[in-house]
């Protein structure tokens, strides 16, 4: 049957680099055996200059009825000065909210090529290929109460980390399954030896471990880990943890590769159903100029194939191709150094199709 993808370009280079991962779908549809068909949706910044809204009720219904969600990138100068609620960031949360998508899957891979890139040794960070499972909708972001309030004369901020057992589990259960697919090695993360919250969490992940034999569980605490990252990232394999130390363990280990044009992202709900957007924002600096490195997108087109629409061998033939055409020398002017000559968006675009159909 034939699977919906939406395309969600938003802004700045959004459009920019969903118009390869378009591409290169046409090319998979047309020559593949790939049974997709792909609609296009406004939201962020475009959706607002559209129709007055980040995410207007269209682009929610279209998101509903998909598959799979491809978004580019949201956000510009020209929207900073509105109210919160009215940003184009809006719309990625909403979207986020609103289809439930609990799980967020951060992989930090670092080509061989690009070992330079990183501001670590070549050695410690050369080949590295982990993946940071991050509870999305939850944990002390969302928890109840929050604010900031007068107690006893004095000015006191608060908010609250909760955490439910089903939550845990959900997201537990995404690690797991993960690393059944990966080196079946799980690392959770916690604050087991401070925080009540993670101690249940512990407790959820190691009641799991029972359902996953094959998997070999470890926990650590959450400042080890950062110490870790850094120190010997490739000890990991899959990190499993809450939203928090998932946004700063996630945002430390993608900047272990140096290229934030190079790295993909999903976002799952419980169905398996996902939005996959490249980890970069919409780089106003470059927009409308093709310099935009369109690989970080065309690794979420693999994500999406393989996590939601189980098209396993045409995620690994992408994979391949996205190596073949960074070991061909290959270069946007991001991940370039000195000498290199140096691609735009749409000439990497031809590159990573080319290597498709070479194989
Ligand atoms: P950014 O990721 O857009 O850009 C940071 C730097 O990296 C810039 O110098 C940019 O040119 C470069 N860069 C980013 N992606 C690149 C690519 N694919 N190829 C080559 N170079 C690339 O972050 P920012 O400048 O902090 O934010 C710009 C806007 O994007 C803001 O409005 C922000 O709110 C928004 N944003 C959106 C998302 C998202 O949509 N998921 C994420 C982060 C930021």
């Amino acid at each position: 049957m034939t699977q919906e993808v939406l395309l969600l370009p938003g802004d700045g280079i959004g459009p920019e680099v969903t118009a390869q991962a378009a591409r290169v779908l046409d090319w998979m549809i047309d020559n593949a055996g790939v049974d997709l068909h792909l609609s296009e949706a406004l939201v962020g910044g475009a959706a607002i200059e559209a129709t007055g809204e980040p995410l207007p009720e269209g682009t929610l219904e279209a998101a509903r009825q998909a598959d799979a969600i491809l978004l580019g990138a949201v956000g510009g100068p020209q929207w900073d000065a509105l109210p919160m609620a009215q940003r184009p960031e809006k719309g990625l949360l909403g979207l986020r909210s609103e289809l439930d998508l609990f799980a967020n899957l951060r992989p930090a891979i670092l080509y061989p090529e690009l070992a330079e890139a990183s501001s670590l040794k070549a050695e410690v960070v050369s080949g590295l290929d982990i993946l940071i499972v991050r509870e999305l909708t939850g944990g002390i972001y969302f928890g109840q109460p929050r604010g900031i309030e007068e107690r006893d004369g004095v000015r006191t901020g608060f908010n609250t980390y909760v955490y439910s057992e089903p939550e845990i589990e959900r997201v537990g259960r995404v690690a797991f399954e993960t690393a059944m697919k990966r080196g079946k090695t799980l690392c959770s993360v916690d604050k087991a030896n401070v925080l009540e919250v993670t101690v249940l969490w512990r407790e959820v992940m190691n009641r799991l471990s029972a359902e996953y034999p094959e998997v070999e569980l470890t926990h650590m605490y959450v400042d080890n880990a950062a110490m870790q990252l850094v120190r010997n990232p490739k000890q990991f394999d899959v990190m499993v943890t809450g939203n928090m130390f998932g946004d700063i363990l996630s945002d430390c280990a993608a900047m272990l590769t140096g290229s934030i044009g190079m790295l993909p992202s999903a976002s799952l709900d419980v169905n398996g159903k996902g939005m996959y957007e490249p980890v970069h924002g919409s780089a106003p600096d470059i927009a409308g100029q093709d310099k935009a490195n369109p690989l970080a997108t065309l690794l979420s087109v693999a994500m999406m194939l393989r996590h939601s629409l189980g098209l396993t061998a045409p995620a690994d033939r992408l994979e391949r191709a996205v190596q073949s055409v960074l070991a061909d020398g290959h270069r946007t002017g991001d991940i370039a150094t000195a000498g290199e000559s140096v691609l735009g968006t749409q000439a990497m675009g031809d590159a990573v199709i080319a290597a498709l159909a070479a194989q």
